[in-house]
């Protein structure tokens, strides 16, 4: 608790029996903060409002008789309240942030550059085109480049994330199928394996959803698919790489059992980091697939931070993209809305109010022009070096559950190396922050038993993953020698111990109460 506010809530214990408490709650700089209805005072404002010269109001009676009880904090309260809060996060700015199947790489500050340009920081949606030529070019170049790393044939950039963008690309699918009368069509097959978006994107628009078990390797059996394949199946979502991180070796092969049985392919792009310029997904046989900007082309997301998803279509289904497409006319470019305008004769209408997150697309076409097309390439390989150069690194003392091939951009662990250890996976990535690393992905993908999903991506160091190696071999060398202390209740030295998370989801509490009065002390 710093010194405004101390006393007015319960100093958190610090690592029993191992570290003395401090008076204050800090541990070195590294202070305590509480919330700011618990540091704020309601007489306090960091501004001096002037009082408001007598007027009559026309609020019928409705105003109100007592001040709101807002906290309050003078500027350099106000300010240090968010730094310390600030100091308490852990991003990619700080440290290795492994997270499988999230992909949180490197933003160079290059990128956040050009996005605060005022040209493309400033300028309004509702503008004339005339007066935003420059950032309808941004678009416009941005859209080329994915489609010549796609092969595909039309991009709708307008999608706000990737979940958003399998939307659009289901809604693509489901909009073709009817046009052709295929109205019949009611599944949508999706490996037992996927990201939980895909199952749930096909149940949002009306499918039901069929799993696809997945091959003792960890990929998905072709056989098992064209077994699954009907006139009632609309189109198949499939992860390449998967969330296994393999590569599905026989995905031409499903896609021509896809097309066959009049179904369209749909592929998730989330990790698409790790075959860009390496694979052209149109060779591949896909007709729709989502690209997250904020995993691939670097740029940050997370904790519902921005993200972009503009979702790619093969020539089936180009006609059925959402508007607004992105057209030139004589008088230079301009974002169409009609249908028809752009070559969308049965566009779907908008998927979101204007068109997309400018930010992420300035900051995405920065990355992509830094690196060109010879170092786009070399990041998806220097992305698959690292993790298969984690795997190699630890699969000695850790437990890999498909060993038989390399991995792509995600090293995957399962949790058979605990067994009879008392120790869980999430022991695993609680002690990691002790460590002073940001925890891999666990418990996804839910086919492996206790998961651990590590993605190193390319711009780490090779001493940075040395480090970071070097601290789970220690981890498992502790596990194997039975320490047990240094798991249990793990984090010990973070601001907070271990969280109930399972409560944290169930009984969220979201808002602050304020406390009861102390009863009046006796005189
Ligand atoms: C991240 C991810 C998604 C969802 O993307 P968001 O931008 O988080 O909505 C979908 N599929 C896979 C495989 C992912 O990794």
């Amino acid at each position: 608790m710093n010194s405004e506010g101390r006393g007015t809530t319960q100093p958190h214990p610090v690592s029993e029996n191992r570290l003395p408490e401090t008076f204050t709650g800090n541990r070195a700089l590294q202070l305590e903060e509480g919330l700011l209805f618990e540091i704020g005072r309601t007489d306090v404002s960091g501004v001096d409002l002037p009082e408001p010269p007598p007027f009559r109001d026309r609020l019928g009676g409705h105003a109100r008789t007592t001040a709101p009880d807002l906290p309050g904090l003078s500027e350099p309260e106000a300010m240090r309240h968010y730094v310390r809060l600030s100091q308490m996060n852990y991003g990619i700015d700080s440290g290795i942030f492994p997270l499988g199947s999230c992909t949180m790489k490197h933003n160079p500050r290059l990128n956040e550059k050009m996005a605060r340009l005022p040209g493309f920081a400033d300028v309004h949606p509702l503008q004339p085109a005339s007066t935003v030529q420059g950032a309808l070019g941004l678009l416009s170049e941005l859209s080329h480049v994915l489609l010549e790393l796609t092969g595909m044939q039309a991009v709708a950039l307008s999608p706000k994330a990737g979940a958003h963008g399998e939307l659009t690309g289901m809604m693509s699918i489901k909009a073709a199928h009817e046009a052709h009368g295929q109205t019949g069509r009611r599944i949508v097959l999706v490996p037992e394996s996927a990201h939980g978006t895909n199952p749930a994107t096909a149940a949002l628009i009306g499918y039901q959803v069929r799993a696809i078990p997945a091959r003792a390797d960890g990929t998905v059996d072709v056989q098992a698919v064209r077994d699954a394949l009907s006139d009632d199946v609309a189109a198949l979502m499939l992860t390449n790489p998967n969330t296994c991180g393999l590569f599905e070796r026989d995905v031409v092969e499903i896609a021509a059992a896809v097309h066959e049985a009049g179904a369209y392919f749909y592929c998730d792009g989330a990790n698409f980091n790790a075959i860009l310029g390496k694979v052209r997904v149109a060779d591949l046989g896909v007709d729709a697939m989502h690209i997250n900007l904020h995993k691939t082309f670097s740029t940050p997301h997370g904790g519902g931070g921005p993200g972009a998803g503009p979702v790619v279509l093969s020539e089936a289904l180009a006609p059925f993209a959402p508007v607004p497409a992105l057209v030139t006319t004589e008088n230079g470019l301009r974002l169409a809305e009609d249908k028809g305008a752009a070559g969308a004769e049965q566009a779907l209408g908008r998927m979101s109010a204007f068109h997309g997150q400018m930010g992420m697309f300035v900051r995405a076409l920065a990355w992509m022009l830094s690196h060109g097309s010879d170092g786009m390439k070399q990041a998806s390989e220097d992305a698959v070096l690292s993790a298969n150069y984690i795997r190699a690194s630890l699969s000695d003392l850790m437990s890999v559950p498909f060993p038989e091939r390399p991995a792509m951009h995600e090293a995957l662990f399962d949790d058979s190396w605990l067994h009879g250890t008392g120790v869980s996976t999430l022991d695993i990535a609680k002690a990691l922050i002790d460590e002073g690393f940001h925890p891999m992905t666990v418990y996804f993908p839910l086919v492996v038993h206790g998961a651990m999903l590590i993605e190193p991506t390319e711009s780490e160091s090779k001493a940075s993953l040395d480090l970071f190696i070097a601290a789970l071999r220690d981890l498992a060398m502790a596990v194997k020698g039975n320490d047990k202390a240094r798991f249990l209740g793990a984090p010990h030295y973070a601001p907070r111990r271990r969280l109930d998370e399972t409560r944290a989801a169930r009984k969220p509490v979201l808002r602050w109460t304020r406390p009861a009065p102390l009863p009046e002390a006796a005189e």
